[in-house]
């Protein structure tokens, strides 16, 4: 089954912020679609689950697709909904990611701040209604509420002489500027949740390993997520830090690796070693934070009152966006971008 040759789709962007696609070497002029492909998957399955399905977390042995070896790439239960797009062993990704200046031509640097770029999806077996109108929500995801390469970005500071620092700086935030031309998706929201949702795709457990319980992702779902946005968090001073503040670890930056209170909530948010950190922050590209909840160990309500805490005039109620509403507010700005059409 080979998609034709015209089937790809477009997306404009443009970076706000430099584009981290490196590796903890720092090599951030090489890698560009490998980088940009692990981020976009990791908010796909974001929504995905946000939607009610089931995602894989590929970078856990104990978890991936395909978990039954017997099974054909094409049985039922061989592998989750994102695998269907992004692949895993024994079933290839369906596309080709280039990423492309405003000429044409491809990138092979970093992408700089204040620079347009497209995104060019080639597809290589025929890539589905539903998971076009998924990739185009998961950009306008990353581009309104998140940031690419949010799993691993580091913190602001207003510390004297530290803004430029390397860890400080801001890299990911990128606007959408529009969708691939002439298509929109023609997919309600209960169309792609039921997608999701099919009895098709398997449906991996929400945690893993031997014990049920050392590796637990569930909590990255749209439904747990939150942002505000026009406001940061960061270090002010070597004694002063509203983010270890709201994370709950120690202010102080000799001792910022320890928890304020070894309490569940703190050591959630804080992320053990290896573990992210469940709260992001943005100075530049407009300001922005964003984070996870999880249900049973932290509720939005505590993170709502942690932000009041470092905040002066912070007012939740119409600052702080979370979960369902995002969905909805994605929907939406999918339809107003389309001139009102259903
Ligand atoms: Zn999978």
């Amino acid at each position: 089954m080979n998609a034709s040759l015209s089937d790809l789709k477009e997306w404009k962007l443009k970076a706000l912020t430099d584009i981290w696609t490196g590796d903890a070497e720092r090599r951030g002029d090489r890698l560009i679609p490998t980088g940009l492909l692990g981020s976009i998957r990791w908010w796909f399955e974001v929504l995905v689950r946000g939607l009610g399905g089931k995602a894989c977390d590929p970078s856990d042995s104990h978890n991936r697709c395909p978990q039954d070896s017997r099974k054909k790439p094409t049985d039922p239960g061989h592998h989750c909904v994102v695998c269907e797009l992004f692949g895993c062993t024994g079933w290839a990704r369906k596309f080709r990611l280039m990423v492309l200046d405003s000429q044409g031509q491809v990138i092979q640097g970093q992408i700089k701040a204040n620079t347009e770029f497209t995104l060019r999806f080639v597809a290589l077996r025929t890539i589905r209604e539903e998971e076009w109108c998924l990739l185009d929500l998961t950009m306008r995801l990353l581009a309104d509420y998140g940031a690419i390469g949010g799993k691993t970005v580091l913190k602001p500071s207003n510390e004297q002489g530290r803004q430029n620092a390397f860890h400080h700086r801001d890299f990911g935030l990128i606007q959408y500027l529009s969708a691939p031309d002439g298509w929109s998706c023609a997919r309600s929201q209960s169309e792609l949740t039921a997608y999701v949702c099919d009895t098709q795709w398997r449906k991996p457990p929400d945690t893993s390993g031997p014990q049920g319980q050392t590796h637990d992702f569930s909590w990255a779902s749209l439904q747990n997520f939150w942002c505000v946005k026009g406001r940061y968090l960061a270090r002010q001073y070597a004694v002063e830090s509203t983010f270890n503040q709201v994370i709950g670890r120690k202010e102080r930056k000799k001792q910022a690796q320890q928890l304020e209170s070894d309490t569940p909530v703190n050591r959630w948010l804080a992320g053990r070693q290896q573990e992210s950190k469940k709260v992001f922050s943005f100075k530049a590209g407009g300001r922005r934070t964003f984070g996870f909840v999880k249900p049973g160990t932290v509720e939005f309500d505590e993170i709502k009152q942690r932000l009041r805490n470092v905040w002066s005039g912070f007012n939740p109620d119409s600052e702080f966006k979370e979960g369902d509403n995002i969905l909805s507010e994605l929907f939406r700005l999918r339809q107003s971008s389309e001139g009102g059409a259903p």
